[in-house]
Protein backbone atom coordinates (compact mmCIF):
# COMPACT_ATOMS: atom_id res chain seq x y z
CA UNK A 1 0.00 0.00 0.00
CA UNK A 2 1.16 2.99 -1.05
CA UNK A 3 0.93 6.48 1.70
CA UNK A 4 -0.31 9.52 0.30
CA UNK A 5 2.05 12.49 1.28
CA UNK A 6 0.35 15.75 2.99
CA UNK A 7 -2.88 14.59 4.55
CA UNK A 8 -3.37 14.75 8.26
CA UNK A 9 -0.37 13.40 10.62
CA UNK A 10 -3.68 11.33 12.25
CA UNK A 11 -4.59 10.08 8.46
CA UNK A 12 -1.10 8.43 7.93
CA UNK A 13 -1.10 7.08 11.27
CA UNK A 14 -4.13 5.39 10.23
CA UNK A 15 -3.01 4.11 6.79
CA UNK A 16 0.45 2.86 9.06
CA UNK A 17 -2.05 1.04 11.37
CA UNK A 18 -3.49 -0.62 8.43
CA UNK A 19 -0.53 -1.85 7.04
CA UNK A 20 0.75 -3.19 10.16
CA UNK A 21 -2.11 -4.73 11.59
CA UNK A 22 -2.59 -6.36 7.70
CA UNK A 23 0.85 -7.86 8.54
CA UNK A 24 -0.04 -9.09 11.60
CA UNK A 25 -2.92 -10.21 11.65
CA UNK A 26 -3.72 -10.87 7.21
CA UNK A 27 -6.65 -9.35 5.75
CA UNK A 28 -9.83 -9.90 7.90
CA UNK A 29 -13.39 -11.44 5.95
CA UNK A 30 -16.63 -11.17 7.20
CA UNK A 31 -17.76 -14.98 7.57
CA UNK A 32 -21.78 -14.32 6.85
CA UNK A 33 -23.24 -13.11 3.26
CA UNK A 34 -26.38 -12.05 4.97
CA UNK A 35 -24.47 -9.12 6.62
CA UNK A 36 -25.87 -7.90 2.99
CA UNK A 37 -29.57 -7.63 3.50
CA UNK A 38 -29.89 -3.98 6.10
CA UNK A 39 -32.88 -6.01 7.87
CA UNK A 40 -30.65 -8.97 8.75
CA UNK A 41 -27.95 -6.77 9.91
CA UNK A 42 -30.07 -4.49 11.70
CA UNK A 43 -31.71 -7.82 13.83
CA UNK A 44 -27.83 -9.18 14.24
CA UNK A 45 -26.87 -6.00 15.86
CA UNK A 46 -30.10 -5.26 17.99
CA UNK A 47 -30.35 -8.77 19.63
CA UNK A 48 -26.15 -8.68 19.86
CA UNK A 49 -25.53 -6.84 22.95
CA UNK A 50 -22.81 -8.34 24.41
CA UNK A 51 -22.92 -11.50 22.71
CA UNK A 52 -20.28 -13.19 20.73
CA UNK A 53 -20.71 -12.12 16.46
CA UNK A 54 -21.13 -16.20 15.94
CA UNK A 55 -23.82 -16.49 18.34
CA UNK A 56 -25.73 -13.62 17.11
CA UNK A 57 -25.44 -14.43 13.65
CA UNK A 58 -26.83 -18.08 14.23
CA UNK A 59 -29.65 -16.29 16.40
CA UNK A 60 -30.52 -13.80 13.46
CA UNK A 61 -30.93 -17.11 11.29
CA UNK A 62 -33.18 -19.04 13.08
CA UNK A 63 -35.56 -16.52 13.70
CA UNK A 64 -36.33 -15.88 10.09
CA UNK A 65 -36.10 -19.42 9.59
CA UNK A 66 -39.11 -19.84 12.78
CA UNK A 67 -41.06 -17.25 12.01
CA UNK A 68 -40.95 -16.82 8.12
CA UNK A 69 -40.68 -13.05 7.73
CA UNK A 70 -39.56 -10.30 10.04
CA UNK A 71 -43.31 -8.81 10.42
CA UNK A 72 -43.97 -12.44 11.64
CA UNK A 73 -41.22 -11.50 14.37
CA UNK A 74 -42.56 -8.31 15.15
CA UNK A 75 -45.95 -9.62 15.79
CA UNK A 76 -44.28 -12.63 17.80
CA UNK A 77 -45.07 -12.75 21.46
CA UNK A 78 -42.35 -11.30 23.57
CA UNK A 79 -41.88 -14.58 25.69
CA UNK A 80 -41.97 -16.30 21.97
CA UNK A 81 -38.56 -14.38 20.61
CA UNK A 82 -37.09 -14.60 24.58
CA UNK A 83 -37.16 -18.57 23.88
CA UNK A 84 -35.76 -18.10 20.53
CA UNK A 85 -32.74 -15.92 21.49
CA UNK A 86 -32.30 -18.02 24.65
CA UNK A 87 -28.25 -18.12 23.56
CA UNK A 88 -27.90 -14.27 23.90
CA UNK A 89 -26.39 -12.95 26.75
CA UNK A 90 -29.61 -11.45 27.46
CA UNK A 91 -32.32 -12.75 26.03
CA UNK A 92 -35.80 -10.92 27.39
CA UNK A 93 -33.94 -7.70 26.31
CA UNK A 94 -33.03 -8.78 22.99
CA UNK A 95 -36.59 -9.68 22.42
CA UNK A 96 -38.13 -6.70 24.06
CA UNK A 97 -35.78 -4.29 22.28
CA UNK A 98 -36.09 -6.81 18.71
CA UNK A 99 -39.87 -6.65 18.90
CA UNK A 100 -40.16 -2.60 19.77
CA UNK A 101 -37.68 -1.84 16.65
CA UNK A 102 -39.59 -4.03 14.27
CA UNK A 103 -42.43 -2.50 14.94
CA UNK A 104 -41.94 0.85 14.77
CA UNK A 105 -40.53 -0.25 11.35
CA UNK A 106 -44.22 -1.42 10.30
CA UNK A 107 -44.92 1.60 11.98
CA UNK A 108 -43.87 4.21 9.56
CA UNK A 109 -43.06 1.70 6.05
CA UNK A 110 -46.18 -0.52 6.49
CA UNK A 111 -43.20 -3.64 6.56
CA UNK A 112 -39.73 -4.39 7.41
CA UNK A 113 -37.55 -2.64 4.98
CA UNK A 114 -35.20 -0.39 4.66
CA UNK A 115 -35.11 0.24 1.00
CA UNK A 116 -35.92 3.81 1.47
CA UNK A 117 -32.41 4.53 3.28
CA UNK A 118 -30.87 4.13 -0.18
CA UNK A 119 -32.24 7.13 -1.07
CA UNK A 120 -31.26 9.72 1.63
CA UNK A 121 -27.38 10.85 2.63
CA UNK A 122 -25.38 8.36 4.91
CA UNK A 123 -26.19 10.46 8.02
CA UNK A 124 -29.68 10.96 7.69
CA UNK A 125 -30.16 7.20 7.24
CA UNK A 126 -28.26 6.86 10.25
CA UNK A 127 -30.21 9.06 12.21
CA UNK A 128 -33.24 7.82 11.03
CA UNK A 129 -32.04 4.40 12.35
CA UNK A 130 -31.12 5.96 15.46
CA UNK A 131 -34.62 7.09 16.26
CA UNK A 132 -35.32 3.15 16.59
CA UNK A 133 -35.37 1.69 19.77
CA UNK A 134 -32.26 -0.28 20.49
CA UNK A 135 -30.41 1.39 17.66
CA UNK A 136 -27.67 3.27 18.41
CA UNK A 137 -24.06 4.94 16.48
CA UNK A 138 -22.54 1.20 16.67
CA UNK A 139 -25.55 -0.63 14.82
CA UNK A 140 -26.41 2.23 12.23
CA UNK A 141 -22.95 2.48 11.07
CA UNK A 142 -22.55 -1.33 10.87
CA UNK A 143 -25.91 -1.17 8.61
CA UNK A 144 -24.82 1.45 6.50
CA UNK A 145 -21.59 0.34 5.85
CA UNK A 146 -21.59 -3.78 5.74
CA UNK A 147 -25.04 -3.97 3.99
CA UNK A 148 -25.74 -3.70 0.28
CA UNK A 149 -25.78 0.14 0.46
CA UNK A 150 -21.83 0.27 1.31
CA UNK A 151 -21.27 4.04 2.58
CA UNK A 152 -18.14 4.77 3.67
CA UNK A 153 -19.08 4.96 7.23
CA UNK A 154 -17.00 3.85 10.54
CA UNK A 155 -18.29 1.17 12.61
CA UNK A 156 -16.85 1.79 16.26
CA UNK A 157 -17.36 -1.22 18.88
CA UNK A 158 -15.77 -1.35 22.24
CA UNK A 159 -12.49 -2.50 21.35
CA UNK A 160 -12.29 -0.47 18.49
CA UNK A 161 -12.84 2.98 20.40
CA UNK A 162 -10.81 1.81 23.00
CA UNK A 163 -7.73 1.96 20.93
CA UNK A 164 -8.08 4.85 19.22
CA UNK A 165 -8.65 6.91 22.68
CA UNK A 166 -4.91 4.95 23.47
CA UNK A 167 -3.48 6.35 20.25
CA UNK A 168 -4.75 9.68 21.05
CA UNK A 169 -7.05 9.54 17.64
CA UNK A 170 -9.75 11.02 19.39
CA UNK A 171 -10.62 12.49 23.03
CA UNK A 172 -9.87 10.18 26.06
CA UNK A 173 -13.53 10.19 27.02
CA UNK A 174 -15.03 10.33 23.78
CA UNK A 175 -18.21 8.08 23.72
CA UNK A 176 -19.06 5.96 20.34
CA UNK A 177 -21.10 8.82 18.77
CA UNK A 178 -18.21 11.44 19.62
CA UNK A 179 -15.61 8.64 18.58
CA UNK A 180 -17.22 8.69 14.99
CA UNK A 181 -17.60 12.27 14.60
CA UNK A 182 -13.69 12.66 15.20
CA UNK A 183 -12.69 9.83 13.49
CA UNK A 184 -14.74 9.79 10.17
CA UNK A 185 -13.23 13.30 8.76
CA UNK A 186 -9.20 11.69 9.10
CA UNK A 187 -10.57 8.17 7.30
CA UNK A 188 -8.07 8.37 4.91
CA UNK A 189 -9.86 9.06 1.26
CA UNK A 190 -8.97 6.41 -1.32
CA UNK A 191 -10.52 4.10 1.87
CA UNK A 192 -13.71 2.85 0.41
CA UNK A 193 -16.43 1.13 2.55
CA UNK A 194 -14.92 -2.50 2.59
CA UNK A 195 -11.26 -0.62 3.57
CA UNK A 196 -13.14 0.89 6.18
CA UNK A 197 -14.82 -2.42 7.83
CA UNK A 198 -11.37 -3.81 7.73
CA UNK A 199 -9.66 -1.21 9.62
CA UNK A 200 -12.61 -2.04 12.30
CA UNK A 201 -11.98 -5.45 12.19
CA UNK A 202 -8.38 -5.18 12.40
CA UNK A 203 -9.16 -2.58 15.19
CA UNK A 204 -11.36 -5.12 17.06
CA UNK A 205 -8.80 -8.28 16.27
CA UNK A 206 -6.27 -5.99 18.00
CA UNK A 207 -8.52 -4.96 21.29
CA UNK A 208 -9.29 -8.76 21.76
CA UNK A 209 -5.69 -9.77 22.04
CA UNK A 210 -2.65 -7.31 22.65
CA UNK A 211 -4.58 -3.82 23.57
CA UNK A 212 -7.27 -5.31 25.99
CA UNK A 213 -9.87 -3.23 28.63
CA UNK A 214 -6.90 -4.30 31.66
CA UNK A 215 -4.42 -4.99 29.80
CA UNK A 216 -1.80 -3.27 27.17
CA UNK A 217 0.73 -5.49 25.37
CA UNK A 218 2.79 -2.66 23.95
CA UNK A 219 5.75 -4.18 23.99
CA UNK A 220 4.77 -6.52 21.19
CA UNK A 221 2.20 -4.05 19.45
CA UNK A 222 2.87 -3.27 15.77
CA UNK A 223 0.94 0.25 16.48
CA UNK A 224 3.11 1.39 19.00
CA UNK A 225 5.11 3.93 17.02
CA UNK A 226 1.44 5.67 16.32
CA UNK A 227 0.44 5.07 20.03
CA UNK A 228 0.21 8.18 22.67
CA UNK A 229 0.18 5.44 25.45
CA UNK A 230 2.32 2.99 23.78
CA UNK A 231 5.10 5.98 23.85
CA UNK A 232 4.34 6.05 27.50
CA UNK A 233 4.74 2.73 28.34
CA UNK A 234 8.60 2.91 27.01
S1 LIG B 1 0.80 0.32 21.92
FE1 LIG B 1 -0.26 -0.42 23.77
S2 LIG B 1 -1.92 1.03 24.16
FE2 LIG B 1 -1.20 1.37 22.05
S3 LIG B 1 -2.57 0.13 20.77
FE3 LIG B 1 -0.77 -1.13 21.24
S4 LIG B 1 -1.30 -2.30 23.11
FE4 LIG B 1 -2.79 -0.60 22.88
Amino acid sequence: MQLALGSDPRTDSLRRTQMVLIERFGRIERQHAKRYDPVWTLVQGVIGARSRTEISDAATDRLLARFGSWEQVAEAPVAELTAELATQTFPEQSATRLKACLQSIMAERGEVDLRHLSNLPTIAAMLWLETLPGVARKISAGIMNTSHFARRVVVIDSHHRRIVQRMGLVPPKADTARAYDALMPIMPDEWDAPEIDQHHLLMKKLGQTLCRPSSMACAECPVRADCQTGAQEC
